[in-house]
């Protein structure tokens, strides 16, 4: 019988013939009520039913049927359910399936099926054999419910637990599992992965000054610069924040491993066009680990990948390290201040201290410099040297250094009023601050409140701060200039620029970098180079400070350059506020 299961049939059947299902629905019209309801029950419910005979060719099925697979019942009655079958599924599956049916049990699994449409759908399915009175199989029942919103909703979770929202790419959790499988078949085929720590240079930086979206941008990206320099077959990840992890399998030598790091800082060498209107640059440091020389597990390796990037940065950023073991110990100390700097500011363990800058001359100081002191109670007196790189990590140098200006001005401004009223503070700022944008504000009411005047206010900054985009610190300090504060160039020399650049911004001091004055006793170069600032400095109006003078010959020497302010261990070694008064003598 091929006829829908609506059409009702010409005949009853005789006691013990098989009916089909269509005919017995037909029959069912007019039997006991107990059939009406089962009838109904079937035809009204909202799961889809499909009753086959025992070779499979399908004899019935419901309105929700219909509705769920789009075809009608006249169009599918006689067919086999292959119609619904979507080939996702192995052969096994089916075989399986049929396996069960035919022992007398009951099968039950999610299908992945194609409605008439053409549409996938998720079918949540029961398969039951049905017995005749002499207990042979005569028919199967398939009941299933729609469940692709579900699956949808699981897959998608399960997508958001392993993928980075932003990217695309896998997350930590991910990076992870395929972490440890690269392990795994490394070590069958004797041969090493590499964890290359990838991390944006100043994006802490991007994402204060220009906001989250700019940031989001540099991020996307930067994921699709990165997974251009890797095979398909390796993995990035991107950890969180601006960090990424590139995985590198099938790799013989570190010069693979290097070649890659290379090609990634070349990578990010073109500017990244989201920001208007002329982009920015953005530079990544690396970190590069090997299994198994540097580590064994995930976890170990992604450490000293990590290790080793912060070594890139500390040398410069834009740039490449492999881990080496030396790096462990001094970690082990980084981590620990990076632990106990964050409440530092609030128990009150920062302090300034000042160095007098001479005028060789009058033997006077012209100045005192601001040199910031942290007093841990764990670690000792940490050197600003290692304290400073962690608190513009942790973004905390604004708030330690605001209060510093703060202090500083008090301080000085009470040395001012007890007799010294020209003296000027010159104040460190990192390159951090200089970008603030807060900045100007935070100076100007730092002025006002201690009611210090502008023009004895010097703010150091070094070569590479005005040199990182010129442009902006030319415009930080022509706004500078104009409320009177001076600027110098803090350590002289070290950085790359030509005096000639320099002379460009409005600067009014130059401090020859320590490494020159220590130099020149020994080489002609480095006196040479001295006398070479000294005059073109002089010539161009500006003061000229010669730092980390630490014996005579060396005072002399710079006199002789015509250097006539220095600052050193000579004079005096940075001291606190209350034994400044050494330095000024009645
Ligand atoms: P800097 O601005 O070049 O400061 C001068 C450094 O040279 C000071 O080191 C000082 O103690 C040292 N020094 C002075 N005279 C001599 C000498 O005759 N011989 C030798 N060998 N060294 C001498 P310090 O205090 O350890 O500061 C190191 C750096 O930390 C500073 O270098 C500065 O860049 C930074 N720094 C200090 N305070 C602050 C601050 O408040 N904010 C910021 N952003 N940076 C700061
Ligand atoms: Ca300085
Ligand atoms: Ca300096």
């Amino acid at each position: 019988m091929t006829a829908s299961s609506h059409l009702r049939p010409e005949t009853e059947p005789s006691p013990g013939e098989t009916i089909s299902v269509a005919e017995a629905t037909y029959l069912n019209r007019d039997a006991n009520p107990v059939i009406q309801i089962l009838v109904r029950a079937v035809e009204q419910t909202d799961d889809a039913i499909m009753i086959t005979r025992a070779d499979g060719i399908i004899e019935y099925v419901n309105p929700g049927f219909e509705r769920i697979t789009g075809y009608r019942a006249g169009e599918i009655v006689g067919r086999s359910p292959s119609v619904l079958a979507s080939g996702m599924h192995p052969p096994a599956f089916y075989s399986e399936l049929w396996h069960t049916i035919g022992r007398g049990e009951s099968f039950r699994s999610v299908f992945t099926n194609r409605r008439s449409s053409g549409e996938l759908y998720y079918e949540e399915k029961t398969i039951s054999p049905i017995r005749g009175s002499d207990a042979t199989i005569s028919h199967f029942v398939a009941t299933g419910k729609d469940v692709t919103a579900r699956i949808a909703a699981e897959r998608r979770l399960e997508y958001l637990a392993n993928y980075d929202a932003l990217t695309g790419l896998p997350n930590r959790s991910l990076l992870h599992d395929r972490l440890t499988q690269a392990i795994q078949r490394a070590h069958r085929q004797s041969k090493a992965v590499a964890v290359q720590f990838v991390d944006l240079d100043r994006f802490k930086l991007i994402n204060d000054t220009l906001g989250h979206n700019i940031g989001d941008r540099v991020l996307i990206e930067a994921a699709s610069r990165l997974r251009q320099c890797l095979r398909a077959t390796d993995t990035v990840a991107r950890l969180g924040g601006d960090e990424f992890i590139l995985i590198q399998e099938d790799v013989d030598h570190p010069d693979m491993v290097e070649q890659v790091a290379r090609k990634v800082l070349e990578a990010f060498a073109p500017r990244f066009l989201v920001a208007p209107p002329q982009g920015l640059f953005v530079s990544v440091s690396i970190g590069l680990a090997l299994y198994p020389v540097d580590g064994l597990t995930p976890d170990e390796l992604l450490m000293r990948a990590d290790l080793a990037m912060y070594r890139a940065k500390e040398a410069g950023r834009n740039s490449f390290r492999f881990f080496e073991a030396a790096m462990d110990a001094s970690a082990m100390r980084t981590l620990t201040l990076e632990v106990a700097i964050r409440g530092a500011l609030e128990n009150g363990e920062f302090a300034v201290a000042y160095q007098p800058i001479i005028d060789t001359h009058t033997q006077r100081p012209v100045a005192i410099e601001a040199l910031l002191r942290w007093h841990s109670p764990i670690h000792g007196t940490v050197p600003p040297d290692h304290f400073i790189p962690l608190l513009e990590e942790n973004g905390l140098i604004v708030p330690v250094s605001r209060w510093a200006l703060r202090e500083a001005l008090r301080q000085t401004r009470r040395l001012q009023r007890a007799g010294q009223p020209g003296l000027r503070l010159a104040f460190n700022l990192s390159s951090r601050q200089f970008r603030d944008v807060g900045l100007l504000q935070d100076v100007t009411a730092a002025l006002d409140e201690t009611d210090f005047d502008p023009r004895l206010l010097e703010l150091e900054l070094t070569e590479s701060a005005l040199m990182d985009n010129p442009e902006a610190s030319a415009a930080v300090l022509e706004t500078l200039r104009a409320r009177g504060i001076r600027v110098a160039v803090d350590d002289f020399g070290t950085g790359y620029s030509s005096l000639a650049y320099l002379m460009r911004f409005p600067v009014r001091t130059l401090k020859i970098d320590r490494s020159f004055v220590h130099e020149m006793e020994r080489s002609r170069e480095a006196a040479t180079i001295v006398r070479a600032i000294t005059s073109l400095a002089r010539s161009l109006g500006l003061d000229v400070v010669g730092e980390g003078v630490e014996n005579v010959a060396q005072l002399a020497l710079l006199q002789e350059l015509g250097c006539h302010h220095i600052q050193g261990f000579l004079f005096s070694r940075p001291v606190p506020a209350a034994e400044l008064a050494r330095s000024f003598p009645a």
